[in-house]
């Protein structure tokens, strides 16, 4: 196939937004390329080696972002190996791919460009065969070998880059590109590509998995995993009354019933040199979830009835009754029944010889302090203050207070919707401040995480009984019933091996 015949569809649409100078600098890059998975021409202004040093440059973040890599090395050589399997049965076998286990309970896997590819902690409890794993990982290494991050910055870069036009021939273009892609690319990549890239995706994942034994089916029961944990979170929205987290666009853009990838699914079918007896002997993978971390971590801290207690810093405090919390890797949002006053915690280390209050001020330098408090905790340097904050028009005041421990800055800054929600909820801000503590040794038990262990299904059991016994404080049976792929009314079969958590 030649260039010259079809113009592709990025320019196609860049013709359409009339952005002709932005055409013209992106085909002194790139120009139209063949794209390895698909076999059509895209207009992409990256070449290979760019790919891949993006990819690179921003892992490190995304490693950050989520928590860090978990820690099991043998979880992580597992994961590597399925991987790596399927990569080698790609369109881009040459590529040099990285797989990575998130220490996330965010349930969701994502690709960056060049082959760097990711899955949370948070999803593999939900599995349950070596072949979903596959499943995932060959999603994924359908959107590197579609190149469809590569594609999608392409597009957006090539609206962005007009002002940019002038450096678009300076050889360092290579580093902008680094710089910029994580904020053109951070939605994209972890939340999905649309529909058309994401049918794409699993089509060539399909494809892939009958060609490394696998049953491609698998792909239809990974997207049942996520249909269903999308049904759950729309009803802990609901009942929350908040907005639900979709984190994969896999969710949304096809059902598994999607006819066309029905159609995929049994293309690759016989397409597959696996005896299905050779499918089946792979399915050792419960034993590696056995243990796994289920929910937050002690390294992000864990919410146990209204404490939250951090068993590697060894600190707790108590959230006022009822509020929601949040655990994110650099903090804790913590939200008022009616949302209307957020508390957000965070670590922070000290610069030497500044005290708490200075601490709070340095922070604070344009605002006026409007009344100070002390937060008298024995034995620990502390500063609370009221800071005006918001605007002239609308006011929003805030409630800063520090304290130190072993060497940290333990930051709780209160905010409301106004001021009236402000000085409404300040006490419960004061209050979160005032319970701090250094763990007690009953309490280091109470700050373990929560695992994943297997049970043998014998007799009787059941999900409400499991439920009854279950550590789970939200839904127990459903939350035990969507890791065993049986939500919202499977039966457990006897002989069967169960998740529970413990
Ligand atoms: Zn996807």
């Amino acid at each position: 196939m030649t260039n010259d015949a079809k113009a592709c569809h990025y320019v196609m649409t860049l013709f359409r937004s009339g952005l002709l100078i932005v055409l013209a600098a992106g085909f002194v890059l790139g120009a139209c390329a063949m794209n390895p998975a698909t076999g059509k021409n895209d207009f992409v202004l990256m070449s290979e080696k760019d790919e891949i040093e993006l990819g690179s440059e921003a892992h490190a973040q995304i490693v950050r972002q989520f928590g860090g890599a978990y820690e099991d090395p043998a979880l992580q050589d597992y994961a590597r190996r399925v991987g790596e399997r399927i990569a080698a049965n790609s369109h881009r076998k040459e590529l040099s791919y990285h797989f990575t286990v998130l220490d996330s309970s965010e349930v969701n896997a994502f690709a960056l460009p060049g082959g760097y590819i990711y899955i949370t902690r948070g999803l593999l409890a939900y599995l349950n065969s070596e072949a979903e794993l596959a499943a995932v990982l060959g999603h994924e290494i359908g959107h590197v070998t579609a190149r469809h991050s590569v594609r999608q910055i392409s597009g957006t870069r090539a609206a962005q880059i007009g002002y940019t036009i002038g450096s678009v021939l300076l050889p360092e273009l290579g580093n902008q590109i680094g710089q910029g892609l994580f904020n053109v690319l951070g939605g994209a990549i972890t939340s999905g590509y649309g529909r058309e890239h994401e049918l794409e995706a699993d089509r060539l994942g399909a494809g892939y998995l009958a060609r490394s034994g696998y049953d491609p089916r698998a792909m239809l029961k990974v997207l049942e995993v996520l249909k269903n944990q999308e049904v759950y979170e729309r009803q802990l929205a609901t009942e929350g009354g908040r907005q639900p987290k979709i984190y994969h666009g896999v969710f949304a853009s096809h059902p598994s019933s999607d006819k066309r990838l029905q159609e995929a699914v049994a293309y690759a079918e016989q397409d597959s040199n696996a005896a299905p007896e050779e499918t089946h002997e792979l399915e050792d993978y419960p034993a590696y979830l056995d243990g796994l971390v289920y929910g937050d971590s002690e390294r992000a801290g864990v919410v146990r009835g209204e404490v939250f207690y951090h068993a590697d810093l060894g600190i707790g405090f108590t959230l006022p009754a009822q509020w929601s919390s949040e655990n994110f890797p650099e903090r804790l949002v913590l939200q008022s029944p009616t949302r209307d006053a957020v508390l957000q915690v965070s670590v922070e280390g000290i610069e030497e010889g500044q005290a708490p209050r200075e601490f709070v001020r340095s922070r604070n330098r344009s605002r006026t302090v409007q009344r100070e408090d002390v937060l008298e905790l024995a034995g620990l340097e502390t500063y609370s203050a009221i800071i005006e904050g918001g605007t002239a028009t609308t006011p929003r005041p805030e409630r800063a207070s520090v304290i130190y421990h072993q060497a940290l800055a333990y930051l709780f800054v209160g905010v409301g919707k106004n001021r009236e929600a402000f000085e409404r909820y300040d006490a419960d801000f004061v209050a979160v401040a005032r319970s701090f503590h250094p763990l007690s040794e009953t309490e280091q038990g109470l700050a373990a995480a929560l695992r994943i262990r297997l049970l043998r299904v014998d007799g009787d059991l059941d999900f409400a009984g499991l439920a009854q016994q279950s550590p789970l404080a939200a839904h127990p049976e459903e939350q035990l019933r969507l890791l065993n792929q049986l939500y919202p009314d499977g039966v457990p079969a006897p002989g069967s091996l169960l998740k529970i958590i413990q």
